[in-house]
């Protein structure tokens, strides 16, 4: 079974290529917040520096997934720009903000909450 730390790095790696390194709420091209090259392929010759931070969100929170969610049925690639914080609100009050509840983004990356703990079973 795979450590924490290689289920975290992979679900990180896997939902920023699924969503091609960029936002898939506002659509802005983007990198790894927290480092790494493999955006390079999807944006070649542009600058790191014209690249929007970005974050892979758990859409719905990892204290209510098996395993915490980390699956690429519940994440999301968000900018740090906004949208990650947009989709924070949810979790944060409970009341989501227009276009950024659970239920919208896991349409936008063809999900649903069934799937996402379908596929988190695995990780028990
Ligand atoms: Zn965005």
């Amino acid at each position: 079974m795979a450590g924490k730390k290689q289920v975290r790095t992979a679900f990180r790696a896997t939902v920023f290529r699924r969503d091609r390194y960029h936002c898939a709420a506002c659509g802005k091209p983007g990198r790894d917040r927290q480092g790494g090259d493999a955006h390079r392929a999807f944006h070649p010759g542009t600058p790191d520096d014209q690249l929007v931070p970005l974050d892979a969100h758990h859409i719905t929170d990892r204290n209510q997934m098996p395993g915490g969610g980390y699956v690429l049925e519940n994440g999301i690639a968000l900018c740090d720009d906004g949208c990650h914080r947009l989709a924070e609100v949810f979790h944060q009050t409970g009341t989501a903000h227009p276009g950024f509840a659970p239920d919208d983004l896991y349409a936008r990356v063809d999900s649903s909450f069934e799937a996402a703990r379908h596929a988190s079973e695995s990780l028990e």
